[in-house]
């Protein structure tokens, strides 16, 4: 069959669908130029190759059953899909796939629950008024001006599993933050952004009970009617990049739209992903992004078990091609899908991965989620094995998007461990992890670092690390430390390791939390009062077991001259029971002596009493806290007489307190 013949024949085809025997349909093609006119017309589901063949081999489309007789008379192999023939007329009620309202209520029920993770917000309407709805997901405290990943799913309305991806994306985010270290650091540090349909419209016609099986586009008729069943833009092949290659025939699955940009939800799209990400790329088709550009964009599709990145539109490969392909490769190895330029599947024109690409220089991908034997609506003992590599692969996207064309290139740190201890008043740790460039490029590994509570990219201080072996010379290295904390911060550790091949190129961090085992902590350090002769003052002090075990705490008090009571008890030593992360109030009372040491400091006469608190773990000689306790009494005019009775250490104590004489209510 020559290629002319089949043009002729799709072109000439009537608009509208024959009555009944429509079906999903093998149709078979002899070359690439065949198949890519068959992918510009038919509504193709899946490409399959002869064997050892990418330039024969047959594509599962739904045709009618009018297309079917013409094709077959034009001297085209067309045969029913056993497979699918019995595709449904609506889609049944699958209880794992929500509708549009179902999934918009959840999203609702995140934004109430995490409002300081989360802010829900719409983009633009859908032909029909649909909201597009975008969950935005980051730590707001540490501000928005962050790298970015934006998630879109379901541009194509019967691709139900996209949706349900993207939603298991967010769930895992968010009940992970504070929790998974690794999804605690991206929320801190990086910014999220999830469409969880682009085409909500499309989806209603997919739900249960409704009666349009299948239907991929939007819901705009005003280009022609179809019958009323074939309306509307294929979203997917309607941006503003390189538009104007596929089907110019509204009622066609693959209708391009009238001119580019024409539909309300491409537009929309359009607007935010370019209000998102700068503009990083030359223009032009033939400049490359520069290699530090930032920012990752993911539309999700099913089905064909690939990754696909720009171009789309031609065979030549992209600017970025090696930077793409590189992320693209590795995000495969988490689904498991074939990592290819998207325009080896067919040629496709105006699709959103290409215009972001092309127009911002941002990494993009599509993820044709699922195989043949899933299809638009893969059963529910299906979802949780589409579902959850991709949503891994997600997450190692969201971790590179700081620089993805870059990171990628570097190791992984895998399996990493953190424990920390107190000795005395220093902080132990000791670390370790597995550096991996097996699926990175498999280059030797040539370093390894770890950073405590500030990462890299916000000026942490690194701490080499030792290979195990004795020396960095391949691909998989285990990795460790041992060392003092600078910081003084009790409580949980976040510790970022990363890897760097012999290339130099390093790889995204993992994180590990480390928390002692046994800590407390006694606060403020200083504490300061002041009172008349007579008057009783009361301190409060916190005491705080901030290790993971429930510790019993002695608690001291010396030094002190006038009468002073722990709350606690009357009698020192007195002891309490915390349990882990407790915070236990001391009050500590001191009444001021009528007749008590005076001094005479900046026209103010006072008097002063210390007392050292000390908390120690019981058992232990090397977790001891201490807090000491200024009192003063004072006077309120300089007009007394003066009588220094005692030496009071005046500057030992404040040299302790740097805010000690500069006011603090007890005097000016
Ligand atoms: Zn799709």
């Amino acid at each position: 069959m020559v290629l002319v013949s089949l043009i002729v024949l799709l072109v000439g085809l009537p608009v509208a669908a024959a009555e009944g025997g429509d079906g999903v349909t093998r149709v078979f093609f002899g070359s690439r130029a065949q198949l890519a006119e068959l992918a510009a017309r038919l509504d193709v589901w899946e490409v399959v190759y002869a064997a050892g063949r990418t330039d024969s081999g047959y594509v599962v489309a739904w045709v009618t059953e009018q297309d079917a007789a013409r094709l077959a008379t034009a001297g085209v192999r067309v045969e029913a899909d056993r497979r699918l023939a019995t595709a449904p007329e609506t889609i049944p009620a699958y209880p794992c796939y929500r509708t549009i309202a179902e999934l918009y209520a959840q999203l609702d029920v995140w934004a109430g629950q995490y409002p300081l993770l989360t802010e829900l917000y719409a983009i633009g309407d859908s032909y029909e008024g649909r909201p597009l709805q975008v969950l935005r997901l980051t730590n707001e405290a540490t501000g928005l001006d962050k790298p970015l990943f934006f998630l879109m799913a379901n541009i194509h309305g019967r691709e139900l599993i996209t949706p349900e991806v993207a939603m298991a994306f967010i769930e895992t985010l968010l009940t992970g933050y504070g929790r998974t270290p690794d999804l605690t650091w991206l929320l801190d540090h990086h910014r999220i952004e999830v469409l969880v349909s682009a085409n909500p419209d499309g989806h209603v016609r997919n739900e249960a009970v409704q009666p349009w099986a299948y239907w991929r586009k939007n819901a705009n008729p005003t280009y022609g009617w179809c019958d009323g069943t074939h309306f509307g833009i294929d979203l997917n092949r309607n941006s503003g990049f390189h538009w104007g290659g596929a089907s110019q025939y509204p009622c066609d699955e693959t209708y391009q739209g009238p001119f580019a940009v024409s539909e309300g939800e491409t537009l929309a799209v359009q607007g935010f992903i370019g209000s998102l990400f700068p503009d990083q790329r030359p223009a032009g088709d033939t400049e490359p992004a520069p290699l530090d550009t930032t920012g990752i964009f993911i539309t999700l599709h099913s089905y064909s078990n690939l990754v696909l990145w720009p171009w789309g539109y031609t065979d030549t490969l992209a600017p970025n091609a090696a930077e793409l392909a590189a992320l693209g490769r590795k995000l495969a190895t988490y689904n498991g899908y074939t990592p290819q330029q998207a325009v080896a599947l067919y040629p496709t024109t105006g699709s959103t991965d290409d215009w972001a690409y092309g127009e911002l220089g941002i990494a993009s991908y599509t993820f044709e989620i699922g195989s043949s034997l899933d299809g638009f609506y893969p059963p529910c003992s299906r979802y949780d094995a589409l579902v959850e590599p991709n949503v891994r692969a997600l997450l190692y996207a969201a971790k590179v998007s700081r620089a993805p064309y870059l990171l990628p290139y570097g190791p992984d740190a895998l399996d990493v461990t953190a424990d920390v201890e107190w000795a005395g008043e220093a902080q132990m740790m000791t670390v370790g992890a597995q550096i991996d460039d097996r699926y990175n490029g498999g280059r030797p590994i040539s370093g390894a670092e770890a950073y405590v509570d500030i990462p890299p990219w916000e000026g942490g201080t690194p701490v080499p690390l030792v290979p195990s072996d004795g020396a960095y010379n391949s691909a998989v290295e285990l990795v460790g430390g041992t060392f003092p904390l600078s910081s003084a911060i009790s409580g949980r550790h976040t510790v970022y390791f990363r890897g760097r091949d012999v290339d130099g190129a390093w790889g995204p961090v993992t994180a590990a939390f480390a928390q002692p085992v046994h800590a407390i902590a006694l606060a403020p350090a200083v504490l300061v009062a002041a009172g008349r002769p007579g008057a009783q003052i009361t301190h409060t002090l916190a005491l705080t077991n901030t290790g993971l075990v429930s510790e019993t705490v002695t608690l001291m008090q010396s030094d002190t001259r006038w009468p002073t009571m722990i709350a606690l008890s009357s009698v020192t030593p007195s002891s309490v029971t915390l349990g882990p992360g407790a915070v236990q109030p001391i009050a500590l009372t001191v009444t001021i002596p009528l007749t008590v040491a005076e001094h005479l400091v900046e026209g103010h006469v006072v008097a002063l009493d210390t007392v050292t608190v000390t908390a120690s773990l019981s058992g232990t000689t090397e977790l001891v806290r201490t807090a000491v306790v200024h009192t003063h009494a004072l006077w309120a005019s300089v007009l007394l007489p003066v009588v220094v009775r005692d030496a009071v250490p005046i500057t030992a104590v404040a040299g302790r307190s740097p805010g000690f004489w500069s006011g603090g209510g007890w005097g000016r």
